[in-house]
């Protein structure tokens, strides 16, 4: 490792970096055509009630079907558009698609519950994203409080007084807030109760062993417990067992989401789900 290696270090690791950096960079070329080659798609995953199991939302994914790669996963490609400013076009097909979708399934007559797109920071440090917001609804005609924004911590954290007014602005469109993959951030709990926010999600890595690791229960029941005393509902994220789901209904977390319930699936998919009125099952199967 670069320590062990001492300052010869570079040696070592020049020629992995320059194949990284070659790699970022021909997949960076590959996404910017992507968007307009059609081959990004947006996924959905439901969140669901562990008070009674229904739907209360779903969250929009975005998907990359490469045409020699298959589907790359977001992870792989949005910190490299994140990185190359990409994200910035990229969210917003997402946020238009996701708008367009929805108000697509209304005019069907489904009774489609919110459907949240994920903002990446850089997207959220853009002066004009209220405008670009309302755009999407405008061009969909979409209402308001059919679409809702995930945020993550770190994100608020960085400029807390420019990501109060910001949020401000999103608040005064009536758009909800979730702040996501929370516990991962640094958040300071004086800072949280100035956010206008409407939900916690915990991160899937306090989730994972809260059945088994007395720590992770530990911080789990506090996260729950600080979002209920900031009137804010809370969403326990990645939930794949009956154990997780016990210990979150046991606790009074609001919702879950995870492959338990649903993976993220094709809009198809989705609308399959919902018009066959699918709940989550909370006394086992
Ligand atoms: P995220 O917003 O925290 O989304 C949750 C991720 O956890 C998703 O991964 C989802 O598929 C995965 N997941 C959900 N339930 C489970 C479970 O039970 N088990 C496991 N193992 N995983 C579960 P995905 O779709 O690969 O997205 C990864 C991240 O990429 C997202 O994390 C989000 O930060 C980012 N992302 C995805 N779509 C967009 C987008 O349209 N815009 C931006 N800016 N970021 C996006
Ligand atoms: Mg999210
Ligand atoms: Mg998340
Ligand atoms: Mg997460």
């Amino acid at each position: 490792n670069a320590k062990s290696a001492g300052g010869n270090a570079f040696r070592f690791y020049a020629p992995e970096m320059n194949l990284r950096a070659t790699a970022q960079l021909a997949l960076a070329s590959a996404l910017r055509s992507a968007i307009d080659n059609g081959e990004l798609r947006v996924f959905y995953q439901p969140k669901a009630s562990l008070c009674d199991g229904r739907v209360t939302s779903a969250e929009a994914l975005v998907r990359w079907q490469h045409p020699e790669r298959g589907m790359v996963s977001p992870a792989d490609f949005i910190p490299v558009a994140e990185d190359t400013g990409l994200i910035v076009p990229l969210g917003e097909w997402v946020l238009r698609e996701t708008c367009r979708q929805q108000a697509a399934w209304i005019a069907e007559g489904f009774a489609v519950p919110p459907v949240a797109v994920n903002l990446s920071a850089r997207q959220f440090r853009q002066e004009n994203l209220p405008q670009t917001v309302r755009a999407a609804l405008v061009a969909a005609g979409l209402d308001p409080h059919c679409l809702q924004l995930e945020i993550t911590e770190s994100t608020v954290m960085h400029d807390v007084d420019r990501a109060v007014a910001m949020l401000r602005e999103l608040n005064a469109i009536g758009i909800g807030v979730a702040l996501d993959d929370f516990g991962t951030g640094y958040s300071s709990l004086a800072y949280l109760k100035r956010f206008p926010i409407d939900q916690l999600k915990i991160d899937r890595a306090f989730v994972r062993d809260i059945a088994s690791d007395p720590e992770d229960a530990a911080i789990c029941r506090a996260v729950i417990g600080l979002a209920h005393s900031l009137d804010l509902t809370v969403v326990a994220e990645g939930v794949e067992t009956r154990p997780q789901l016990e210990f979150l209904r046991a606790n009074a977390c609001d919702e879950m989401q995870g492959f338990l319930f649903s993976r993220p699936v094709p809009a198809a998919e989705y609308a399959a789900l919902l018009a066959t009125g699918r709940v989550l099952s909370l006394d086992g199967d």
